[in-house]
């Protein structure tokens, strides 16, 4: 060894972000490798993936950046966005994002790691959270039951009708009718939404809904442009004739106005984005649903719900679990997966720190200021006063002018940006953010600089001419928010605490490893985050002139480079904003294709029987008929069966949906084959992305052979789950697809389809997270994207080597090996013991971890899916509290152990049980709690215990208890 001090060069060696994001470091990964029997990474991946679609170049994704470099770049990029005062409205308005808010959910790895609540005992801070946005949409619509959040306004507005068409009593009825007020970005998602369902869109003005025969009618309150009228009797006239009747409305203008239940309305839906969330070019914000309690069953997405535990106390947790697309599959009412978690929560705490108070007062302010404009524009007297389209309005003012380009160009010229797509006027929105000085330079645009008009005067002006802009009968005189939550945290310090319970409720991928199969947990590294709260991203309006947006598209387009080298396809589309979605608006690119080709007969998808549920439920969404295909007992698809069906199919083949390496954690040796067969029968193939940690930079579906694909960039592109949402799923294509990509009506891009319909409310879909995956390419670069890939596979072939001899695993493939997840069968022990996987899954909680995907693909399972990002001593922790749990189920087996009086059947333990005065178990309390030595060390409490399903169920209670029902009896 020599003493000489390393060199200044030595020194200044960059600290590379792959060994950040790759748990393991080379030493650890030496010491894997040997325990499995590899003599190098190069040699385990030859051994696991098969020959055949091994890629023969590296990607092109450049050299990894250092999280420094990374960072100015974007900043560079991120500078030439332009951000303009947005009036423009349309469902998107700027909104002051409660600083407490910001940095301790946005910015905060406790709230944005978590999963979605799947283990309701390690998650009651999100649950009432969405509880609680629940309770917000419940108040403010006046509906009875309300869900925990879609993925935007026009696709909630598409999920409306469907749920329509199931829950009318027109059975016959084929229309649905659009009142031409909605949306245009709704009108459009709708559209393509019922095309492919076959159903007829009727549009016209909102009093003539009922004159056709409607299985429902969607109308928007205040409209696009901004009148608020009395839709009572249209909604009546819908449901005299058996069609449903759903209401898009604004959050912040319910506030003030008569709600759309109190107008009879069955369905109300649109966008919490004004509830602090940013607008973020688009998204990720979360979209509210309600509707009436007996259509409980056909509602769209997730409902949380209030249930008890062992304990009998209150315990919150997804309700009617039974209704999910997993279970359901064709049958499901929508194919809603992630959804908005995260920003369905920022919402409902911007509601709890303002309270009902705070939010009147916010409303009202808004509502002034469009009063003191309205005012303003149309003064009598001043030659130069404009109309307006609308006397009602709540923040929205339609101004007919006569030189719209002049008008929007002063606007421009200002910084400011109005609403350019209506005939003869503009559009003007006024949001929580407005000022004196805006309304001021409104009027210098619209009316000229020299108006000599005054907010003061004209404020006063409003007040002696009691302006009645919000018709009498429409101004609300019901309570909202009445629940103690929502008036009890309004000064910063209180706000910061509740936050901090609930978050200290969770367990996040902050406290230990969340190895949830086809989830991929991986890294969200700080660095990735910090750009998604930059100004430049946050502030965009989605419909901002694209001149204003080069940052973005500068970043996008790079994006979708390094996504299309990756994935080996020609084309992509940043529209679909989740996993679902993206199947959707792939499975309409291919019906489009088979279409363009005449070739519409073309109706029957295959999917195996191992398929992810959104799979089938994704397929029914654009009417396709689900032919399921079996698999093997290895695991495969089973060939034989698949070339059966696809003979049987025949001409009506439309296409196969494959996973790869399939959702039981092999790489099929046959999957080009597979393709094969498809195309052989004129099928598309499509390749479902989710488990692309195991292909990136080793393999692709382009080059396996398949057609089109979704990647989920929250799973293998560390955009974080945010406890159930936000995520992306951009969909890549062939060539031949590539004309088939949705477009949207507001914003054309050029990469799409000119004649294809939107399948989200933005053109770019969540745009907002996507400087996460951005970041995350830029810092790995080629080498680290494939070196993660090859740990991620290392990871999970040394916990299932580990954990042999203690479990069965289930599925191996080449070589005795498994891909970036493997299936541990608990079968067996169930049989032998009486212990069963979800026994396992929360005694899992007492040992401080996140139990693995449950039951998927495979009943009586978990699933184990590491990722790269954990290290050696984070495996090695899991793996000896799977072996340790192991032998507390032979303690049972064997008899040693009571069936039911043991800590198996007993988890998770919490202190309650640890604390109660009668501990009456046969089992001591350390070994309840601290099962583990590792445990002292950083003691995870579950905060209630096993909840009861069934109860919560049967008791559908979706809206929140009274405070009282929490304190223990
Ligand atoms: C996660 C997942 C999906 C669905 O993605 P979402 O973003 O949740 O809609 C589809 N297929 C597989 C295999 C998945 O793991």
């Amino acid at each position: 060894m020599s003493n000489t001090s390393p060199t200044l060069a030595q020194l200044e060696q960059k600290d590379t972000f792959i060994r950040r994001h790759i748990g393991p470091g080379k030493g650890e990964i030496e010491e894997m490798l040997s325990a499995i029997g590899a003599s190098s990474l190069d040699d385990l991946i030859e051994q696991t993936v098969p020959a055949g679609i091994a890629l023969p170049e590296p990607l092109k994704c450049g050299e990894g950046a250092t999280e420094v470099e990374a960072l100015s770049e974007l900043k560079a990029v991120a500078a030439k966005n332009k951000i303009n005062r947005s009036f423009i409205g349309m469902g998107y308005y700027d909104t002051h994002v409660p600083n407490v808010i910001l940095r301790n959910v946005l910015e905060n790895p406790g709230w944005y790691t978590a999963y979605t609540p799947y283990q309701p005992e390690i998650a009651q801070g999100r649950l009432e959270a969405i509880l609680n946005f629940q309770q917000v949409t419940i108040d403010l619509t006046g509906l009875e039951l309300a869900s925990a959040s879609l993925l935007d306004e026009s696709t909630a507005a598409a999920e409306a009708m469907g749920l329509a068409k199931r829950v009318s009593k027109n059975k016959k009825a084929n229309i649905f009718f659009v009142s031409d007020d909605v949306h245009p970005q709704t009108l459009d998602v709708v559209k393509t939404r019922a095309e492919m369902f076959g159903f007829e869109i009727v549009t016209g003005p909102a009093e003539e809904a009922a004159e056709h025969d409607v299985f429902g009618a969607l109308l928007q309150y205040p409209t696009s442009t901004g009148e608020i009228k009395d839709i009572s009797d249209i909604i009546a006239a819908v449901q005299a004739k058996k069609g449903i009747a759903a209401v898009a409305a604004d959050l912040m203008s319910l506030v003030m106005l008569k709600s759309p239940g109190e107008l009879g309305a069955d369905v109300a839906l649109g966008s919490a984005q004004r509830f602090g969330v940013p607008m973020g070019y688009g998204g990720p914000h979360a979209a509210f649903f309600a509707t009436r309690e007996s259509f409980k069953r056909s509602l769209p997405g997730r409902i949380i719900g209030v249930s008890k535990d062992t304990r009998d106390r209150p315990a919150l947790r997804m309700a009617l679990q039974t209704r999910e697309q997993h279970i359901r599959r064709e049958k499901a009412n929508s194919n809603i997966c992630t959804a908005q978690v995260l920003l369905a929560n920022m919402a409902s705490f911007y509601a709890v720190y303002h309270g009902p108070q705070g939010l009147k007062t916010i409303a009202e302010r808004i509502h002034r200021f469009a009063d003191i404009l309205a005012t303003g524009l149309t003064l009598k007297g001043t030659s130069k006063g404009v109309a307006l389209k609308h006397s009602t309005y709540f923040d929205t003012l339609t101004v007919l002018v006569e030189n719209k380009e002049d008008v929007l160009a002063k606007a421009y010229a200002k910084g400011m940006n109005l609403r350019a797509d209506l005939e003869g006027a503009v559009g003007v929105a006024l949001d929580e953010t407005t000022t004196r000085e805006d309304i001021l330079a409104l009027f210098d645009v619209i009316l000229g600089d020299n108006h000599g008009l005054s907010v003061e005067d004209l404020d006063a002006e409003v007040t002696t001419q009691a302006v009645k802009s919000i018709p009498e009968e429409l101004v609300r005189t019901s309570d909202i928010l009445t629940h103690e939550v929502f008036n009890k945290y309004h000064s910063e310090t209180e706000m910061l605490r509740y936050i901090k319970s609930l978050e200290n409720k969770d367990l996040a991928l902050n406290h230990s490893m969340i190895s949830l199969g086809s989830c991929t947990m991986k890294l969200n590294a700080t660095a990735e985050m910090i750009p998604v709260t930059w100004a430049e991203f946050g502030q965009l309006h989605p419909f901002a002139p694209l001149d204003q947006a080069v940052g973005y598209q500068e970043m996008i387009a790079e994006l979708a480079e390094w996504l299309i080298d990756v994935t080996g396809y020609d084309a992509l589309s940043m529209q679909p904003n989740s996993g679902a979605q993206g199947e959707y608006a792939g499975l309409l690119a291919i019906q489009r294709y088979h279409e363009s080709r005449g070739d519409s007969h073309r109706n029957v998808c295959l999917i195996p029987s191992s398929a992810h549920g959104t799979n089938p439920a994704s397929a029914q969404m654009v009417s396709l008929k689900v032919v399921v295909v079996a698999c093997d007992s290895n695991g495969n698809v089973d060939l034989n069966d698949l070339r059966k069906k696809a003979e049987e199919v025949g001409d009506n083949l439309s296409c196969a949906m494959i996973t790869y390496p399939s959702t039981h954690g092999v790489y099929e040796e046959t999957v080009k084959e597979i393709c094969d067969i498809v195309h052989e029968h004129g099928g598309q193939v499509y390749m479902d992305g989710a488990n692309m940690n195991a292909q990136v930079g080793i393999t692709s579906p382009g080059f396996i052979g398949s057609d089109v694909s979704h990647l989920n960039l929250h799973k293998t592109f560390c955009i974080p789950h945010g406890g159930g949402g936000p995520g992306m799923g951009p969909i890549g294509v062939k060539s031949h697809l590539a004309p088939f990509l949705p477009n949207h009506t507001v914003i054309n891009a050029e990469t799409a389809g000119k004649d294809c319909g939107a399948v989200s409310g933005a053109p770019w879909g969540s745009a907002s997270i996507l400087p996460i995956s951005y970041m995350y390419i830029k810092m790995m670069g080629s080498e680290g994207l494939r070196r993660a890939t090859e740990v991620a596979i290392l990871n999970a072939n040394y916990v299932a080597k580990k954990l042999e001899g203690h479990f069965e695993i289930l599925y191996k493939g080449n070589n005795d090996r498994v891909a970036h997840e493997c299936i541990i069968d608990l079968r067996p022990l169930k049989e032998a013991s009486g212990v069963t996987e979800l026994d396992i899954a929360k005694r899992l909680n007492d040992y401080g971890f996140h139990s693995p995907t449950m039951s998927f693909p495979v009943a009586g399972t978990l699933m184990v899916e590491p990722t790269e990002s954990e290290a050696k001593y984070e495996l090695d922790r899991f793996i000896n509290a799977m072996i340790s749990i192991r032998q507390e189920i032979a303690k049972v087996e064997s008899g040693e152990w009571d069936a039911t009086d043991n800590p198996l059947h007993n988890a998770p333990h919490t202190l309650a049980d640890i604390c109660d005065s009668n501990w009456n178990r046969s089992y001591d309390r350390m070994l309840a709690a601290y099962p583990a030595p590792e445990v002292h060390r950083n003691k995870f409490w579950p905060t209630v215990n096993r909840i009861d399903d069934v109860y919560g169920d049967r008791n559908l209670i979706c809206s929140c208890p009274s405070i009282e029902s929490y304190i223990e009896g």
